[in-house]
């Protein structure tokens, strides 16, 4: 069966109001820059990164005007500003102003400046072809098309801060076929919208010809239209922009799930499962209190006995995993490797070639998790080898 990612489009994208609590995700490259009980303004830095180069993480800002309730390792918390004390001033949260100093930037410290107003940069490299992904990225999540409809003139203004940061040398756009978007100065190149050829390493493969292309990157639209945001309105990065049930809404960074569901007047069904992206990559939530992070494309519902649940149960090697694997590699092996903790067996069987697209998982006949073991394989040894480096640095 082809899994299109066609979708209808919604009127517009919806405003929902600024809600009075947020809980701001970091990763851990952030370093907080508040206490506990500061008070803080709509824009004002929460959190920088550790390395000071122009390419990385961007730093993490505040959503809302609010006071600190608390800094967790992955998540700083914003409530409503206190009533004063008697006889007391209220508190004034400090908003930034708007920053246009980077119309005189460009190069290397322009791309710094994005980082500062909140840009994941590491994929914006000098003097490459950059390819933009304007597909849906999995089925059920409309956003993509959603952004190309209707909010051009900050995708163009994107567009125009790239110029002048990276200086890329081709510039193409990858769209659904028959869809006829387009941006300002790239090349327009049209596939079938059939999953998981929608995703950004699919696209680079279909605007390039290669696997590798040697100076490349690839961005996605939603990428793009962030870039966008704080080029035109000159305003830190506090907002995502997201697909929830069919509609387009613009949420404060960190507002919680639950209150995205009411607002848009969505229920949980009785034991449905709430999931933060779409339902082939996505990671379900155990509390409608999870903050919704900046770069999360949608909001999915899975009502009970939708899918059958995956388990813990054991693989019978019919290979199905295998023939949809988009990778070419063994996902049922590495799958069976991951459960029994031998993660490093991972390594030589192509781990990292891993899409994460979920085909594996979907496809699977026993029902076994296997995008979220090869996951727990990945994560595993990333911080295997984040302890190796370690132990080298204190070597030296
Ligand atoms: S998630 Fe599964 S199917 Fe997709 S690339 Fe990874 S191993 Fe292959
Ligand atoms: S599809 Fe499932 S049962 Fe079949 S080989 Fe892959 S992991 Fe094993």
């Amino acid at each position: 069966m082809k899994l299109s990612t066609a979708a209808p489009l919604a009127d517009g994208i919806r405003q929902l109001p600024d809600p009075q609590r947020v809980r701001i995700p970091l990763d851990g490259k952030h370093k907080p820059v508040v206490k506990k009980k500061q008070v803080v303004g709509k824009g004002q830095v929460l959190a920088e990164t550790t390395s000071s180069g122009p390419f990385g993480v961007g730093f993490v800002h505040a959503s809302i005007d609010g006071i600190v309730e608390d800094i967790l390792a992955n998540a700083i918390l914003l409530g409503p500003l206190p009533a004063p004390a008697e006889g007391k001033e209220p508190p004034i949260p400090q908003r930034p102003a708007p920053r246009q100093d980077h119309t005189g930037l460009s190069g290397e410290e322009l791309v710094r400046w994005l980082r500062e107003m909140g840009i994941d940069t590491d994929r914006f490299h000098p003097n490459r072809t950059l390819v933009i992904n304007g597909l849906n990225p999995e089925p059920g999540v409309s956003i993509a098309e959603q952004l190309l409809r209707d909010e051009r003139p900050t995708l163009d203004g994107g567009i125009n801060l790239l110029e002048r940061a990276i200086r890329p040398g081709n510039v193409h756009l990858v769209i659904a076929k028959g869809s006829g978007y387009g941006l300002h100065g790239a090349h327009v190149v049209e596939v079938d919208p059939i999953y998981p050829q929608t995703l950004d390493a699919l696209a680079m493969v279909a605007a390039t010809g290669s696997e590798n292309p040697e100076a490349a990157d690839v961005i996605g639209i939603s990428d793009l239209y962030r870039v966008g945001l704080v080029a035109t309105t000159g305003l830190p990065l506090t907002e995502s922009v997201l697909t929830v049930a069919g509609k387009a809404v613009r949420v404060a960074t960190g507002m919680a799930v639950g209150e995205v569901l009411a607002a848009v007047d969505v229920a949980v069904p009785v034991r449905g499962m709430v999931i933060l992206g779409g339902p082939m990559t996505g990671v379900a939530v155990s509390s409608l209190e999870a903050g919704v992070p900046e770069n999360c494309p949608a909001i999915t519902i899975v009502p009970p006995h939708h899918y059958p649940l995956p388990g813990p149960h054991p693989c019978i090697n019919c290979g199905e995993c295998v023939l949809a694997c988009p990778a070419r590699i063994q996902p049922g092996m590495l799958s069976r490797y991951a459960e029994f903790a031998l993660y490093e067996e991972t390594r030589p069987r192509h781990i990292a070639a891993c899409l994460e697209c979920g085909m594996c998982t979907y496809v699977c006949p026993a029902n076994r998790p296997v995008l979220q073991l090869i996951r727990l394989a990945k994560r595993k040894l990333e911080e295997q080898d984040a302890f190796v480096a370690t132990c080298r640095l204190q070597d030296e």
